[in-house]
Parts: structure tokens; sequence; C-alpha cells
């Protein structure tokens, strides 16, 4: 099974759409989401239109749940916030209904998925750090944990050494972002997961960058979110 793994939308259609188009082309069969939808970017309605279509299972993450929990919104900057109010704005209850029913996490029998850790996974918790990652370990039953969250692309093995997926051990993994990656590719993130042979595949692609930014200025959000997609930080 070849599936596609994305997360950290961040409501930035045209990125999701170039990732979409990549991810047909190379055949994958399921596609999941880690969650964050929304924040950041212009297009939340059409990002979750796009995801109920096209996603097999999706995750909760920290923009999606502040949507319908204010208690949670101390942890946004006034940028954030800003996002937010506009948000909450345009989209409509069935489309708020659907990000509150998403669940924190999802488990399959090879890989556990999870917007930022197993570790209390509704604190959002950011698996930057071994000690992180060895929080996360203590509550993985599969051998794979797939997250979100940081935006950034990587995975880490819970035994350091010559990397070949090997039985026994657990490995995390992370898909970078696609709405607004943070390691200085400013090119939309994603992976591809075969179990077949358990290859992971890092994707990058390019999307139509400008015209993301130019609908972030148009609805008046903060002109840093717009800015940072070209630099992809
Ligand atoms: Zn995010």
């Amino acid at each position: 099974m070849r599936i596609g793994i994305i997360s950290d939308i961040h409501a930035n259609l045209e990125a999701l759409e170039a990732v979409l188009r990549e991810l047909r082309r190379r055949n994958i069969e399921r596609l999941i989401c880690l969650g964050d939808l929304v924040g950041y970017g212009a297009s939340p309605r059409e990002v979750i239109a796009r995801l109920r279509q096209e996603a097999d299972a999706c995750v909760l993450g920290n923009h999606d749940a502040a949507i319908f929990d204010e208690q949670i919104w101390p942890l946004f900057s006034p940028n954030q916030q800003a996002v937010l109010r506009y948000t909450r704005r345009i989209l409509g209850p069935e489309e708020v209904d659907y990000l509150r029913k998403l669940p924190l996490v999802v488990r399959g029998q090879v890989a556990t998925y999870v917007h930022a850790s197993l570790h209390e996974p509704g604190r959002w918790p950011y698996v930057t750090s071994l000690e992180e990652a060895q929080r996360l370990f203590a509550h993985l039953e599969t051998p794979l944990c797939f997250v979100g969250h940081t935006h950034i692309a990587g995975f880490v093995c819970e035994q350091i050494g010559v990397f070949r997926f090997r039985p026994g051990l657990r490995y995390v993994i992370n898909p970078g972002s696609v709405g607004q990656p943070r390691d200085g590719d400013p090119r939309a993130s994603a992976l591809i997961f075969d179990s077949r042979n358990w290859a992971l595949e890092f994707l990058r692609v390019e999307y139509d960058i400008r015209s993301a930014a130019a609908r972030i200025l148009k609805a008046g959000l903060p002109r840093e979110y717009a800015e940072r997609l070209e630099k992809g930080y």
C-alpha cells in the first residue's frame, strides 16, 4: 500500500492542490492528513472541502482545535489569533463541526498518526528533542508514528546507527508542512510511505507561492504570513 502523508496545510490551497496532484501522479492508494488544515493561510474553506473529498483519515491539529476551543487561544500569538478570528468568521457551522469531530489519534496496524505527539496529544508538544521523542515512544504501540506540527520533515529512530527499517525498533516520521514549510525550502513538503517495501519517499513540490501570498494579503491577514511563504520558514 502506498500511503501519501501530508500535514500542516494551513489553509494554503495552492500548495495543497500541487501536492495532491503530485501524490496522485505517484499512485498513492491512501491519503492521510496529520492536521492543521487551517491557520496562517486565506483558504480554510477550500482546504477543508478538498480534504473531506480526498483524505481517508485526518487527525486534529492545534490550529484546528482553536477554531472551536477558545481556552487554548493563549497558546497563540496575536497574529495567529487574528487568523483564527478570520477563519472562524468565514467557516460555516458544518465545517466547524467537521473539525470538532476530528480525532487526536488514528491507529493503524503498522502506524499511528497524530499531529503533535502521543504523549499528551491535546497539549501539543513539539517532537524536536530526543526527550520528547522518548516520551512519544513510551505511548507507541506500532512500529511507526507519523507526526506533524514542527513543519520540518525528518525522522527519529529509537536507536542510532546505519539507517534501515529494522523489526523490533520504532520510528517517528514527520512529512514536513504542505502549506508553510519551515526548513528554508519554500516548496510544499509531503511524504509517501510504501508498506510493501517499507520505503519512505520525502517529496518537495513547487507551487504558486505568489498566488497563495497574494490571497493572504487580500484577506487582510498579517503580512508576515505571506512573506514567510517565499522564504520557507
Ligand atoms: Zn502547523
